[in-house]
């Protein structure tokens, strides 16, 4: 059965197209480091480096077998603290999942989502910080004496932190979100608020398409 808080079996470009145009300046370049979503579907995670900034696209959760759901709670394969900017392509759990995380172990910047996102984010969070919770608490019921207590990924109580950080952006619309880093959402149809991500730096521009819906469907654009 599909889950329909992420995107698992629905058609659309899973590690996303990062699409790289304009000058071909030697000096500075615009770097891509792809840490989710590679060879797997979930756990979204792009790494953009531009104008002398860090842009993470999307956090998502990683899904599927147990052993896969640990890696969760691994840390980062980057700095968390040294990211400028978070940019959300849209609010399914295995793209924005990992927020918390990433706020916990130490980022400090803004939060980029297209407005129905922001809207929606609040809600896909919470609902994971209780399936987490819920989770540790049937663990540590079945808990022997000498295994060590289980702790959720990450609690209601962590989620309230991520909301006064994000920043709603409506579709069309560019803005400057770091100073030599500009941000537009274009629809992408595949839920309520989804986005291909438009960044522009350093005369060049990046496109991630990231999670397309099918043409024709009801309540939502074609992409
Ligand atoms: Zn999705």
């Amino acid at each position: 059965m599909t889950d329909p808080r992420a995107c698992a079996n629905l058609p659309e470009v899973v590690a996303g197209c990062a699409t790289l145009c304009g000058n071909d300046s030697q000096e500075q370049r615009m770097r891509v480091h792809f840490h989710g979503a590679a060879g797997e579907v979930t756990g979204s995670m792009h790494l953009v480096e531009a104008a002398g900034r860090r842009i993470l696209i999307d956090c998502g959760l990683i899904q599927g077998s147990p052993d896969a759901e640990a890696r969760n709670f691994a840390a980062f394969s980057f700095d968390a603290a040294a990211i400028d900017a978070l940019v959300l392509s849209h609010a399914h759990i295995d793209h924005v999942g990992r927020v918390p995380r990433l706020l916990m172990d130490g980022f400090r910047g803004p939060i980029h989502a297209q407005r129905a996102t922001a809207d929606l984010l609040p809600i896909m969070l919470m609902d994971s910080a209780s399936l987490q919770e819920g989770e540790a608490e049937r663990a540590n019921r079945r808990r022997r004496p000498n295994q060590p207590r289980a702790m959720p990924l990450y609690t209601r109580e962590d989620v309230r932190d991520v909301f006064p950080r994000v920043r709603a952006l409506p579709y069309g619309e560019r803005g400057e979100i770091l100073p030599g880093v500009e941000l537009a959402f274009r629809d992408a149809g595949h839920i309520l608020g989804s986005a291909i991500v438009e960044l522009w730096a350093e005369g060049r521009k990046l496109v991630f398409s990231g999670a397309l819906g099918m043409k024709g469907t009801p309540i939502l654009r074609d992409p």
